[in-house]
């Protein structure tokens, strides 16, 4: 489903990251906010299209696509998702689940549909992921890099997810 690598990075031939999980398969925080936020994740715990396919949905798929960095706006942000839901009518709810979370030219991206509520939270989300290192969540400034945006403290301005964190 991935498109064609950046050049920059099938230049680099960085080694592989660590072994993939299959598709609907999440990690420990993953697995924590599916949890919490039953109706924004309801994605991740009953995919609405099967798993393994073309169709499989990218929250289903792959989860909470971002960085540590960006853990706490994210759960903000699935807090105030979870209660916009929450009283849309019962038959309704379904409509807003999550699609896709993801970093995107260094901006917080979420796919799903909205009310003006969840457009404000959205909206608010994003202004904050711009000004956040994604690596670890203190202030950052997004500038590009190497052909890639993403906003970075000082710290973290070379940092790749092929790096330890440290
Ligand atoms: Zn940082």
């Amino acid at each position: 489903m991935a498109g064609p690598l950046h050049p920059l990075i099938a230049m680099k031939k960085q080694p592989p990251l660590p072994p993939e999980l299959r598709d609907g398969q999440y990690r420990n925080w993953e697995i924590e906010m599916a949890a919490r936020f039953p109706l924004a994740l309801s994605e991740m715990r009953s995919p609405s299209k099967p798993l393994d396919t073309f169709d499989t949905e990218p929250l289903a798929r792959w989860g909470l696509e971002i960085h540590a960095g960006w853990r706490s706006i994210v759960e903000r942000l699935l807090v105030r998702l979870e209660a916009e839901i929450a009283v849309q009518p019962a038959d309704q709810r379904d409509r807003f689940r999550i699609r896709q979370i993801k970093e995107k030219f260094g901006r917080l991206t979420v796919h799903m549909a909205w009310t003006p509520g969840i457009r404000a939270a959205l909206d608010e989300a994003e202004n904050e992921s711009i000004a956040t290192c994604e690596v670890c969540g203190e202030p950052g400034v997004l500038e590009e890099r190497h052909g890639w945006w993403s906003p970075r403290c000082k710290a973290h301005v070379t940092w790749t997810p092929w790096d330890r964190l440290g």
